[in-house]
């Protein structure tokens, strides 16, 4: 169960992820990634296997803009530590992006029932179900399409997603794994340790299991 870090506001948000998930350091991590809203049609990532140094040198060269993001450290449970394992993980369409701490106890069911359905995955995680599932049960509105899948999930989690169709828009849920949001006047923030938010806001809001 690793780190979570996601922002929505008026700033450039790659920056802001990248400084959040460096708070999340301290737990331990063997990958890291990142997800941008831009105003293409879709989500742009970029993910690095080892140290966020390596997420951060990529990004260097290949910079994301945009101020709606989702970024994650991962601890791997279901699928080696490689960059396709690394989260945020994408849907077929690239249209959708989500992070996961946790453990998705029914994935494996899941994901049979899914492939069934001719589904591609593109890495080992129990994580991806989660995507996929969203996107089968998108029909423009993320929160609708997120509920609907939790309804799915058998396991632990804290979870954002984000749409290519709804800017500024980042989804959160959580199961017996923290997840806390961060507000200010004219920015929302989003981590899985309020360590990390407490430099940008004291207004903070814990997210309730389901
Ligand atoms: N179970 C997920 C994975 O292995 C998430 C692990 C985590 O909490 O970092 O990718």
């Amino acid at each position: 169960m690793c780190g979570i870090f996601g922002y929505s506001g008026n700033k450039q948000a790659q920056k802001l992820v990248i400084q959040g998930l460096r708070h999340l350091e301290y737990r331990g991590y063997d990958s890291s990634g990142i997800a941008m809203q831009t105003p293409a049609s879709t989500i742009l990532t970029e993910k690095t296997h080892g140290k966020i140094k390596n997420l951060e040198d990529t990004l260097k060269i290949h910079p994301l803009s945009g101020t709606t993001a989702i970024g994650h450290t991962r601890w791997a449970t279901h699928g080696i530590p490689t960059r396709e394992n690394a989260h945020p993980h994408l849907n077929e369409s690239d249209e959708l992006a989500v992070v996961h701490n946790g453990i998705i106890e029914n994935y494996f069911d899941l994901k049979k029932k899914l492939q069934a359905e001719g589904v591609r995955f593109r890495s080992e995680t129990d994580t991806e179900v989660i995507v996929h599932l969203v996107a089968k049960y998108y029909k423009g509105n993320l929160e609708n399409a997120v509920r609907r899948t939790l309804k799915d999930l058998k396991g632990t989690y804290a979870i954002a997603v984000i749409a290519s169709r709804e800017p500024g828009k980042i989804v959160a849920a959580k199961m017996d794994s923290p997840l806390v949001i961060g507000s200010t006047k004219e920015e929302s923030y989003l981590a899985s340790d309020i360590s990390a938010l407490l430099e940008h806001t004291n207004r903070v809001t814990f997210i309730e299991n389901g």
